[in-house]
């Protein structure tokens, strides 16, 4: 925990403010890092970052508040990056104030126009198909489209989570910016009475739930598959990673819906050069590679490869409309979850 060897330092809640005012008035070799994602999950990217560029990162993490923690710090906020998962927390920081526009060439270069925000306030990093979850023994279908979720041959078959989750509101918001909202509604209402049961849990219980024999099919993040497949801290979930097929909806056509986890670099970054430059580490392949390989996400880069686990599910045919687009339509989406019931689950 040296500076020079770089520091991941999880500042506990309370004090990381000055904590953090205190390591940027030390050195002017740092950036600081405000922090949805786990620490251990960033440390081999920015153990690589120092090691490239020998500056320090500081990193705070928060698993809720970081807007409304930003917006108090006011101008004297330490925070010079954020880092975060899903379009809904990245459109979060930009319509909360928090964010500032980065119009840069190797950044603009590095991530594609899809995903990053127009104005330049955010940008994808990785992205995760909301794929189905199939069961292996149950279900013989190859493919499968979003539109067909809706079809009465799934009644009783469907397990997903709280329809109101950003997983599934970003779904959602896809089927509106493709078909638009009154299709959204009937097939939302489709996709309820094909529910086993009220949506429930997080993605990794919609396998389990498929292995216990509750449902047949299921909706869920990539990533989690391949989590679930090397969990040697909870073997059991190995077992219901292998109950699971892995079916890319809307392979054949419009392609399937993606999400992303993104940076931003914060409105007041007091090491703004230093951001800069981790931006556009993060971007660059050596980091797109530690992402795939230990997060089993896919690299946001082009041409950019995912890791051997993940290759494994087949391959991710993206669906192409801008993350922007989408996400423009989540408070809609969210009203119709509600209008329908959708969390009330099935109607006998
Ligand atoms: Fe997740």
């Amino acid at each position: 925990m040296t500076i020079k060897t770089h520091a991941l330092r999880a500042f506990l809640l309370a004090g990381a403010a000055s904590a953090l005012v205190a390591g940027a008035a030390r050195a002017d070799g740092e950036v600081n890092i405000y922090s949805y994602r786990q620490p251990d999950l960033i440390a081999p990217l920015l153990d690589e970052f120092t090691k490239e560029t020998g500056i320090s990162t500081n990193v705070l993490f928060l698993d809720k508040g970081l807007v409304e923690r930003i917006t108090a710090e006011g101008a004297n906020s330490p925070a010079d990056v954020i880092l975060t998962v899903d379009i809904s927390r990245l459109t979060e920081a930009k319509d909360g104030g928090v964010t500032q526009a980065v119009t840069d060439e190797t950044v603009n270069k590095e991530i594609p126009a899809q995903y990053r925000d127009p104005d330049g306030n955010w940008f994808g990093l990785t992205t995760r198909g909301r794929v189905v979850y199939a069961s292996k023994e149950r279900v013989s279908d190859t493919d499968i489209t979003y539109e067909e979720l809706a079809d009465p041959k799934w009644k009783g078959k469907i397990c997903i989570r709280d329809g109101q989750h950003s997983y599934n509101i970003g779904l959602f918001a896809s089927m509106i910016a493709h078909h638009g909202a009154d299709y959204t509604e009937t097939w939302l209402k489709g996709l309820k009475n094909n529910l086993a049961k009220k949506p429930d849990g997080g993605d990794r219980d919609q396998a389990k739930a498929i292995l216990a024999g509750e449902c047949d099919i299921a909706l869920g993040n990539s990533y989690y598959v391949g989590l679930m497949m090397t969990n040697e801290k909870e073997p059991e979930q190995k077992e219901w990673a292998a109950a699971i097929k892995v079916l890319f909806p809307n392979a054949k056509d419009r392609g399937t819906h993606v999400n992303i986890s993104g940076m931003a670099l914060a409105k007041n970054a007091p090491n703004r050069d230093n951001a800069l430059k981790l931006m556009q580490f993060l971007g660059s392949a050596d980091a797109q590679k530690i992402y795939a390989e230990k997060v089993y996400e896919y690299p946001v880069a082009p041409g950019a490869e995912p890791s051997d686990v993940v290759k494994g599910f087949g391959a991710l045919k993206a669906d192409p409309l801008p993350l922007a687009d989408i996400a423009a339509n989540r408070k809609t989406a969210s009203e119709l979850v509600d209008k329908v019931g959708l969390n009330e689950g099935p109607e006998m």
